[in-house]
């Protein structure tokens, strides 16, 4: 089943979401709420979704990122960004660290806030520890692409919005990103707005 995704304004999207108890995460409804969410990602597309963005309440993010997705975008871009494709992943209460102080500007959007895209400032390496869907225990260190995903799904469930944390002048329509940004190197877009 897809899901309908809360677009900026909904109050779930501003709302601190709750962690997710054991029992109620091996629930049928839990399960079929991930299942629904990767359908839904996967329909968009998109590379990750947290469950307030489906109006769900909970700590749970998913992400993936496919290499069809990849497709369009010019491989020096890709490098540039350190985005490689990745297999599906369900973090549940997920807690993050950040390693390092290496940050990186590029270009991201939202599915809960269609049609624009924003710089936005992110460390280039964290480190995750989670729970997967069934309740075990995982943890990993991210790095580029992945690790902006990670940020950005992890502020959803702390009612933060990309829009929050944007260089606002880059703000931009997808028409206007594809026309002038879209392949753009990490040095353009920090001389630009910086
Ligand atoms: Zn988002």
């Amino acid at each position: 089943m897809l899901l309908k995704l809360y677009q900026a304004g909904q109050p779930v999207l501003r709302n601190k979401a709750k962690t997710v108890k054991l029992n109620q995460l091996k629930s049928k409804q839990t399960q079929e709420v991930i299942d629904f969410m990767i359908a839904t990602l996967r329909d968009a597309p998109g590379v990750g979704l947290a469950a307030p963005q489906v109006g769900e309440s909970l700590r749970i993010i998913i992400l993936e990122d496919k290499a069809k997705y990849h497709e369009p975008v010019p491989k020096e871009v890709l490098a540039d960004q350190k985005r490689k494709a990745f297999t599906l992943k369900v973090l549940v209460n997920p807690e993050l660290r950040i390693i390092g102080s290496d940050e990186n500007l590029f270009f991201e959007g939202c599915l809960s806030a269609d049609g624009y895209m924003a710089v936005v400032k992110r460390a280039d390496k964290v480190h995750v520890k989670a729970l997967d869907r069934t309740g075990q225990p995982v943890e990993f260190t991210a790095a580029g692409w992945q690790a902006r995903i990670i940020q950005h799904e992890i502020d959803h469930l702390n009612g933060t919005l990309y829009v929050d944390k944007m260089i606002s002048k880059s703000f931009t329509n997808l028409k206007n990103f594809n026309l002038k940004w879209r392949k753009a190197k990490q040095s353009q877009i920090a001389k630009s707005f910086k």
